[in-house]
C-alpha cells in the first residue's frame, strides 16, 4: 500500500467528511472525429478543430467510472470539465446524456496555441470552481496524447495523483485504486481530494438512452472565459506556450511481417525470434 499526502491541496470540496455523497469532476476532451480527423493547419502545424468535435472515447471510461462512484456513494454529482474552441458542446452533451449532471466549458480565442501545460492551468482553474472530492481524467487523449495533462493538473493544484487506474473504490476520506502495471497491478490508497487517471477499456461505458439524450439538452453548461477564471492571456495560448511544434511527419507505413512456414522445426525459429526481442 502506498500512502500519498498532499502538501498544499487547494481548498476543494472534501473536508474529511463521511462519504455519503460524492462530487466527481471528470476532464473530457472534445476532439475531431477520428473517422474524419480533417487536416493540419500548415502555418501552426496543429490539427484544425473547426469542425464539430466529439467526446474523446478515452474519456468515456472516466465518465462511466464517475457515474458508478456516485451511485456507490449513494448520491452526489458528476461535473464535466472541458477546454475547447468555438463554444463546442457536442461531446459534452454525449457525456451529459450518459448521466453526468453538469459541465464547465472553457472556450476563449486566447487559448488557441495552448500547449499541454497551458491546457492544464486552464483545466485546474475550472476544476477549482467545481470544488470536487475527486478528479478523473484519461491517461492520454486520442488526438494529442502527450499523456501529461492530468499529472500537470495535479501538480498545479497540489493534489496527490494516481495514474493508470483500472478500478477505484471510494471510502471515507480516501480512494483505493488498483493501478495497472506491466506485471499486474498496485494497490494504492490515496487521501481525498486527489486526481486519478483512468486507463482505457477498464469499464464498459454506458450508451446514452433516448431519455438521457433528451435530458442532456437542458442540463447546465457553464461556459467561461479565461478572464472569468482569473487567468492572464499571456500565460496560455501561443503567448504562453513553452513548447513549439517544429515539424510534423507522416507515420512510417507498417512493414509486412515475416511468415514462417512450418517444416517441423518452425518452433525453433519462433523461439529464437522471441529471444531476440527479449520477451522470453
Ligand atoms: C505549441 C503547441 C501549440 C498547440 N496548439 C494547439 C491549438 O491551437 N489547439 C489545440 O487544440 N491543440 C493545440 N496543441 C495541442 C495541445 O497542447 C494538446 O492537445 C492539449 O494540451 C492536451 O494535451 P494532450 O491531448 O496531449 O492531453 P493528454 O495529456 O494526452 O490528455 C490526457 C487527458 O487529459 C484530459 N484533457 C486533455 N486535454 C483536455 C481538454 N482540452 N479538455 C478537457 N480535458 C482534457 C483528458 O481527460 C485527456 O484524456 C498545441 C500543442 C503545442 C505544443
Amino acid at each position: 500500500m502506498v500512502e500519498f499526502h498532499s502538501p498544499a491541496a487547494w481548498e476543494i470540496g472534501h473536508k474529511g467528511r463521511k462519504l455519503t455523497a460524492m462530487k466527481v469532476a471528470v476532464c473530457v476532451k472534445q476532439i475531431p472525429d477520428p473517422a474524419d480527423p480533417g487536416a493540419l493547419d500548415e502555418a501552426t502545424k496543429c490539427l484544425k478543430r473547426d469542425t464539430k468535435l466529439i467526446l474523446d472515447e478515452s474519456d468515456s471510461y472516466g465518465v462511466e467510472m464517475a457515474l458508478q462512484l456516485v451511485d456507490a456513494a449513494g448520491g452526489g454529482e458528476v461535473v464535466l470539465i472541458s477546454m475547447a474552441p468555438n463554444s463546442e458542446v457536442n461531446g459534452l452533451r454525449t457525456a451529459l446524456a450518459m448521466g453526468a449532471d453538469q459541465a464547465i466549458l472553457v472556450s476563449d480565442d486566447a487559448l488557441a496555441g495552448s500547449d499541454a501545460l497551458g491546457t492544464a492551468k486552464v483545466l485546474a482553474a475550472a476544476i477549482q470552481r467545481a470544488e470536487p472530492d475527486l478528479v478523473l481524467a484519461a491517461t492520454e487523449s486520442s488526438d494529442g496524447y502527450t499523456g501529461t495533462v492530468p499529472e500537470q493538473i495535479a501538480e498545479i493544484m497540489g493534489l496527490p495523483s494516481v495514474t493508470f487506474a483500472k478500478s477505484i473504490v471510494a471510502a471515507d476520506g480516501s480512494v483505493n485504486v488498483q493501478r495497472q502495471t506491466e506485471a499486474g497491478y498496485d494497490d494504492v490508497t490515496c487521501p481525498l481530494p486527489c486526481l486519478v487517471s483512468v486507463t482505457a477499456g477498464v469499464v464498459e461505458p454506458r450508451y446514452p438512452s433516448f431519455k438521457g439524450i433528451m435530458a442532456a439538452k437542458s442540463k447546465p453548461v457553464d461556459e467561461v472565459t479565461i478572464a472569468d477564471l482569473g487567468i492572464d492571456a499571456g500565460s496560455v495560448g501561443w503567448a504562453g506556450a513553452g513548447q513549439e511544434i517544429v515539424a510534423v511527419e507522416e507515420a512510417p507505413a507498417r512493414e509486412a511481417g515475416e511468415i514462417i512456414e512450418d517444416d517441423g522445426e518452425a518452433y525453433q525459429r519462433i523461439v529464437s525470434f522471441l529471444d531476440e526481442l527479449k520477451v522470453i
